[in-house]
Formats: structure tokens, sequence, C-alpha cells
């Protein structure tokens, strides 16, 4: 059996990971494809935790543009992440694949509590851990969520995944020249204004190390290449 290079790894995926050809919300059949793919590589024997966006749901930042109180409209933000975050829940344990989601706010009845140690317990158990709720914070993102959790768990690597196949110079979907980056520096991603994740995400990863693997997620298997450390996507370190 081939063997993977990280054995415990942290998976970003934005709100829009679960959207399908729908303009919002979930589509049950991406959660399900998601979930096989997850359900292949704990079969490695990975841990995985992950971080999922709201965007698909609620952005705080688009509500407070309409003139809503931005603290009010990240909170809904964050409501957004944790119905995301039971809906692959439900898809992984359909599986058979335990899971454990916990939420960075107090919604006990729904979801643990966020508590290091604990998360750190459940992933050496083998049940991928979905982080829910974002860092709990308005003004912050799930990609700041995903670098300060990625942290905490001693993950060693962040998988980011998005719609193209790694880190262009341009958007790849409206400039048919753009090129793909095989790897980039931290500074580099910041002195170039690189959209990948927000600034404090990827400050924050460089202070402590993380490299950050940007790969497409809508091929199938990639999750699961990218653990097995085939070279797809743009790696990000110092
Ligand atoms: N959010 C927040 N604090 C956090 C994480 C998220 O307030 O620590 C809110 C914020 O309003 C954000 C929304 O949750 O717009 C959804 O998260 P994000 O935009 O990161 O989701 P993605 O773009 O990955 O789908």
């Amino acid at each position: 059996m081939p063997k993977p290079i990280f054995q415990r790894i942290l998976l970003k995926l934005s709100g829009e990971a679960l959207v399908g050809d729908q303009e919002y919300g979930i589509s049950p059949a991406v959660v399900q494809k998601l979930a096989l793919e997850l359900q292949e590589v704990m079969e490695l024997g990975v841990e995985v935790a992950i971080v999922i966006g709201g965007g698909n749901i609620y952005r705080g930042v688009a509500a407070s543009a309409q003139g809503m109180d931005r603290a009010s409209a990240d909170q809904m933000g964050m409501l957004a992440t944790i119905i995301n975050s039971l809906a692959l829940q439900d898809a992984l344990e359909k599986l058979g694949v335990f899971t454990r989601v916990m939420s960075a706010i107090e919604i006990n009845q729904v979801a643990e509590p966020y508590i290091r140690r604990r998360a750190i317990r459940h992933l050496e158990k083998k049940r991928v851990v979905i982080f829910a709720g974002g860092t709990g914070n308005p003004f912050f993102t799930t990609d700041t969520a995903a670098a300060l959790r990625a942290m905490e768990v001693k993950a060693q690597v962040i998988l980011k995944a998005t719609k193209v196949d790694g880190v262009y110079d341009t958007d790849p979907l409206l400039h048919k020249k753009a090129m793909r980056f095989e790897k980039l520096s931290y500074i580099e991603v910041l002195q170039q204004g690189l959209k990948i994740m927000d600034a404090a995400a990827i400050s924050l990863c460089m202070e402590n190390n993380l490299p950050i693997i940007v790969f497409n997620l809508i091929e199938k298997g990639n999750i699961k290449r990218v653990v097995l450390g085939q070279k797809i996507g743009t790696v990000i370190r110092g």
C-alpha cells in the first residue's frame, strides 16, 4: 500500500466547495463525493482535521457592505460554518467514518466545544475532527481559523482546496495566459498580494513555518494524491 507523507493534515475547505452547481447552499451529492474522498484518505491511516468556511451560505463582509453591523454579520457567518460542518459530518458518518464537530462558539446541543487537547485525542483515535465556527471571533476568516487550528493540533501541513490547480499569477478562470507557480515563499505570497488565503493566515503560517499546499479539489482523488506526496498544486513554505 502506498505510504502517506503526512500523518496529520488540516484540510481547509471553503464553503463554495459544498455548493456544486447551485448558486447557494449545500449540494448533497457534492458533500457525499467529498466524504468518499476523505474516507479513502482515512484508510491510509492519516489523521484528518478539517476547517470549513461558510461563504456558500453567508459572508459577514458582504452583509456589512450592505449596512449590517459587521460583528453581527460575522456571527451569522460563523453559524453558517457550523451548518456546513454538520452536513459533512453526516455524510462521513453515513460511510462509517467516525467524526467530531468541535465548535469555537458554544452550541453544546449541536457540537462539542473546541478543547485543544480533546481535539488531539480525537485525531489520535482516528476520528475526523471538523472545526466549526471559525476562530469564534468576528473580523476573522476561516483561513485564519485553519492556520490557528493547524498549529494548535500540530498538523504537518494545511491543504487548501480550491477550484483551480494551484496558485497563478493572475486569475486563470479569466486569463488564458495565467501562469501557475509550483512553489512560493510566504513572503512572495504577501508581497505579490496573491489571493490564496488572507494575509493574517499566511503570516501565521510563516511565523510557525507551516507549509500550505494549494490544490484543485474538483479533480477526483486529489486529496489522496497530495497526501501521498504527488506533486500537484502549489507548495507555499519558507
Ligand atoms: N467568520 C468570522 N470569524 C472567523 C471565521 C469566519 O467571523 O473566525 C465569518 C465571516 O463573516 C466569514 C464567514 O464566517 O465571512 C464565512 O467564513 P469564510 O468567509 O472564511 O468562508 P469561506 O470563504 O472559506 O467559504
